[in-house]
């Protein structure tokens, strides 16, 4: 059977990635090490710039948003208090033949005739084992497949001459209980928590066990007070964070989008609960239409801001080159949703293994502090004087309204969370008459990124196959990574068209050397010049700059004819070439790579 053809491109993708040095196998000299990857000089380059490029648009540009750099490892405590410990895992099954490990809601299901057996008999030793199998066989298979690979299963508990016991026949549609590669039996799903554990000090006992963190974001929870209070922000405002993540994967696949080690960028965007907006503000605007919303105005409810940060992450992506048409929206149904929250939404980008997800965009409700607070003891709320001012203001039959809201809300997470319901309802009444006050949990919006993901998609998505013939008919297919200016590795290189031509030589390196500070720059002179080009095209560059006789001797002809100092741009995308003077070189490339 042909192999499809997205799978191809993969591979053409992954030989690239390895071949120029985007990305390798991490611990490739001892056969590697499954779900971990390392970038290579041009991977490592794209990352870094990537990453600015998120910070620089999350915080540096934004007045309401501010940083932050946690540790890795935390205390054990937050991850018991979100919720991690407890049901951060995913189902796992094993073939029972292969010992196979499979992520049982990821198997693709499989329908045909299921061959099931009470046991089998040795019939020379006359040895039972009574332990039940079964194998699926495609329908029109013969069965004896299934008989063959049932002995196999109980040839590997000891039996030599095995004879199969009480097979019975059933028909199965879309099950995910066989293996898809063999039709054996799984063994039934069981949870598996995807923390990784490790010990902190000496003595490596429970007591102190820890893990790495499976995201970012619990950080920036726990941190909530500290930067709150240093950074003189009132809500609404967030808070950024970029850093290494770890999941134990079931099964890390599609190359790096499934990794163990990882890394995220991640805000959380504190607003006000509705109740409080509404008494400051008379009314909550909701979304009116899909788009972007606009600039943030006091009156946004959780939905307005939930949908802002949607368009503005995408609005993120298009800037760094990932076109909308490769992008989709998925609102997960509310079924879907995890208990708290409100919303989300998947960004989810058209990989060439299929249309998967780049980014989720949750609204959390107050959860994770509410968690936190009554985990760690130390409140967490917010004072707010203009909330207090309004709500004092406000007519008693609004008031009473406003408080008996919030304190629903308070009370359905507060019983949701296992809080007996005498003592649920006297806290969501304090709460309420605290909201009266000016006091309020901040809720949270959470754009959460992926930064390996958007890595794969801008590769996917730059990646170009270009051919073409020379004069004597030879045709050559090339690659070209068509990446952003902003993102690409290297943003120029610098060429002496000839590299024996010392003053072409020399000028080439001082060039490079006024630009190297400023921007990541190339310097080659190896090979000709259409080698070079295309060297650079595979990398990913955006733009070539050659130094050649025109640059000394003055432009041939044109309306520039006799000027001096001038060099040969090259644009990657359709090899268009220019001429430019040196001395407006470093503005004109940094107004194209910033
Ligand atoms: P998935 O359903 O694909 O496992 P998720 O919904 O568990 O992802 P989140 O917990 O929302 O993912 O994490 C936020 C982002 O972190 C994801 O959108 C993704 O970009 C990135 N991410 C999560 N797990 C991995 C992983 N194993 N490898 C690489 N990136 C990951």
């Amino acid at each position: 059977m042909a192999e499809p053809k997205e799978n191809v491109l993969m591979e053409k993708i992954t030989s690239l990635c390895k071949r120029r040095g985007f990305i390798f196998q991490s611990s490739e000299i001892y056969g590697g090490i499954q779900g971990f990857w390392d970038y290579g000089p041009l991977g490592a380059e794209l990352k870094r710039n990537v990453k600015e490029a998120w910070w620089t648009t999350m915080t540096r540009m934004r007045d309401d948003v501010v940083g932050l750099e946690a540790t890795i490892i935390m205390a054990p405590q937050i991850w018991k208090a979100s919720g991690h410990v407890d049901t951060f895992s995913d189902p796992m099954c094993d073939c029972l033949l292969t010992k196979k490990r499979f992520r049982a809601d990821q198997i693709e299901p499989q329908s045909g005739n299921a061959y099931h057996y009470t046991g089998a008999k040795d019939s020379v030793s006359g040895r039972e084992v009574a332990e039940p199998y079964a194998v699926l066989l495609a329908a029109g298979k013969p069965p004896e497949s299934a008989r063959k690979t049932a002995a196999q299963f109980y040839a590997q508990r000891g039996l030599q001459a095995v004879e199969l016991l009480g097979e019975t026949v059933e028909k199965v549609e879309n099950s995910q209980r066989y293996n898809p590669e063999n039709g054996s039996l799984l063994t039934p799903p069981v949870p598996f928590n995807l923390m990784f554990k490790t010990y902190v000090g000496p003595t490596a006992t429970e007591a102190d066990v820890a893990y790495l963190r499976p995201e970012t974001a619990q950080a920036i929870f726990a941190q909530f007070k500290n930067v709150h209070e240093t950074s003189r922000q009132k809500v609404p405002f967030g808070i950024a964070q970029m850093g290494k993540a770890f999941r134990n994967e079931v099964t890390p696949r599609n190359y790096t989008f499934r990794s163990r080690e990882f890394e995220q960028m991640e805000l959380e965007f504190f607003i006000a609960p509705d109740e409080a907006v509404e008494a400051v503000t008379g009314a909550v605007a909701t979304p009116a239409a899909k788009g972007h919303p606009g600039e943030p105005q006091p009156n946004w409810g959780w939905q307005m801001w939930h949908q802002y940060w949607v368009e503005e992450r995408i609005k993120f992506y298009e800037g760094i080159g990932l076109p909308r048409t490769t992008l989709e929206e998925y609102w997960q149904k509310s079924e879907e949703l995890a208990h708290y929250a409100r919303a989300c939404v998947d960004i989810l980008f058209k990989f060439p293994f299929g249309t998967q997800e780049l980014e989720g965009i949750a609204a959390r409700s107050d959860f994770d502090l509410s968690q936190h607070e009554r985990s760690s003891g130390k409140p967490m709320g917010v004072f707010d004087e203009e909330l207090r001012t309004a709500f004092g203001k406000l007519p008693p039959e609004k008031q009473t309204e406003l408080k008996d809201r919030y304190y629903q809300a308070r009370l359905k997470y507060l019983t949701k969370m296992g809080v007996d319901i005498a003592k649920a309802g006297a806290e969501a009444q304090e709460d309420a008459d605290g909201l009266a006050k000016g006091q309020y949990i901040p809720h949270v919006i959470e754009p959460s990124a992926g930064v390996d993901r958007l890595i794969l998609a801008l590769i996917a998505n730059a990646f170009t196959e270009v051919t073409e013939t020379d004069a004597k008919g030879k045709s050559e297919t090339r690659v070209v990574m068509k990446f952003h200016p902003r993102i690409a590795p290297i943003k120029v290189a610098v060429l002496p068209l000839l590299k024996n031509k010392p003053e072409l030589a020399n000028k080439a390196r001082a060039i490079f050397e006024s630009l190297r500070p400023h921007m990541m720059a190339f310097h080659d002179e190896a090979g000709s010049i259409g080698r070079r080009y295309a060297r650079q095209d595979e990398a990913g560059t955006p733009f070539c700059v050659t130094v050649d006789f025109e640059t000394f001797e003055g432009i041939k002809d044109g309306p520039q004819a006799g000027v001096k100092d001038t060099v040969t741009i090259r644009h990657r995308d359709d090899g268009r070439q220019e001429r430019l003077a040196i001395s407006e070189l470093l503005p004109w490339l940094l107004a194209r790579v910033r």
